[in-house]
């Protein structure tokens, strides 16, 4: 018999991820009823992720339910805001119940995670889609796009790139190499870097999450704090996964022009740069010097002293060709 709407809620959505004390009315009723702990502000984003544009068709369903909470969890990340309650946008041609499952797993599992309670949403049938929307809190100034200077150090988390090349694995434009394992989970099972964006509230003066391309995204950033960026090639950093997969200039390419990352790119203060290397060590905490923000508009990347020339920037959606 096939699943109602009710039933399926029920049996998938009612208890994902965990229980929170500040969750006064959950899954079940009209709307959901939080507890924002006094004194801090609340932080709200959503993000959708549509088949065949977002994640290639066949993907595995705990990727689907892991990505579209991930991608609402760089974006808190990047605010610097710790996260507590998600509502999901479910779009679905059938309720597929092996596929529900392993799609709320997914989710699920990185909720429980960042301790983030699935509180209520909306199912429907039609072509897959799924929107979360994800809500969390902060005290103090959150970390913006738009706080960087001319002179300001520029940082990116994680090795950008692996992503690009997952997908494209995913997709077969890529023939199999052996760290193909490795590069599909990194573009399947992004990590939304949480505790990061928190701890550099003390440290950055602007930050962004990247998701659609290095290059892009550094650009927004610059634009939004009245600034560009000179990025340093040869300081990119690239895994050895990538590199032995395409070769040494076609990943730093995909770690400029690649998307998917779901890392940090952030600004600090040269006053700041001593005390951020010292009490975020750099090697614990996963992220490199790329550049430096200046006064004139746009990014370049800069190799062996000459600037360098790229056909694109990363992901746009409405240009025609990306
Ligand atoms: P209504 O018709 O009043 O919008 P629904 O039947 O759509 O109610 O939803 C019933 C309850 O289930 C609500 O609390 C809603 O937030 C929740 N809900 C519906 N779909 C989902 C979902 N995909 N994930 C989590 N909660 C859901
Ligand atoms: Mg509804």
């Amino acid at each position: 018999m096939p699943l109602s709407e009710f039933d399926l809620i029920e049996r998938y959505f009612r208890s994902c991820g965990v229980r929170r004390e500040d969750v006064e009315l959950g899954v079940g009723d009209d709307a959901a009823v939080l507890e924002c702990p006094p004194g801090q502000r609340l932080v709200a984003a959503m993000d959708t992720l549509v088949e065949g544009v977002h994640f290639p068709r066949g993907c595995p369903a705990s990727s689907v339910g892991h990505r579209a909470l991930a991608v609402n969890l760089s974006d808190l990340a990047a605010m610097g805001a710790r996260p507590a309650w998600a509502l999901l946008a479910l779009t679905l041609p059938e309720a597929d119940e092996a596929w529900l499952a392993e799609f709320a797993s997914g989710f699920a599992e990185l909720a429980r995670l960042h301790e983030v309670a699935l509180v209520g949403g909306d199912t429907t049938r039609g072509p897959l889609c799924v929107t979360v929307q994800i809500l969390g809190h902060i005290s103090g100034p959150a970390l913006l796009r738009s706080g960087g200077q001319p002179g300001d150090a520029l940082f990116v988390s994680g090795t950008p790139g692996d992503a690009a090349a997952g997908l494209a694995l995913e997709q077969g434009r890529l023939p199999a190499p052996a760290q193909a394992e490795y590069l599909r989970e990194r573009f399947l099972y992004p990590t939304p870097r949480v505790a990061l964006g928190s701890v550099l509230r003390e440290y950055a003066s602007a930050c962004i999450d990247v998701s659609d391309g290095l290059l892009g995204d550094a650009g927004k950033m610059g634009a939004a704090s009245g600034c560009g960026a000179d990025i340093a090639y040869a300081d990119l950093p690239v895994s050895q996964p990538l590199v032995e997969a395409v070769g040494p200039e076609r990943a730093r390419e995909l770690a400029l022009t690649g998307g998917d990352d779901y890392e940090l790119c952030f600004s600090v203060r040269p006053g700041n740069l001593e005390r951020l290397l010292t009490q975020l060590p750099p090697q614990r905490w996963g992220y490199t010097r790329i550049g430096t923000l200046r006064a004139t508009p746009g990014v370049g990347v800069v190799r062996d002293g000459e600037p360098m020339a790229f056909a694109h920037a990363g992901y746009e959606h409405f240009v025609r060709g990306s």
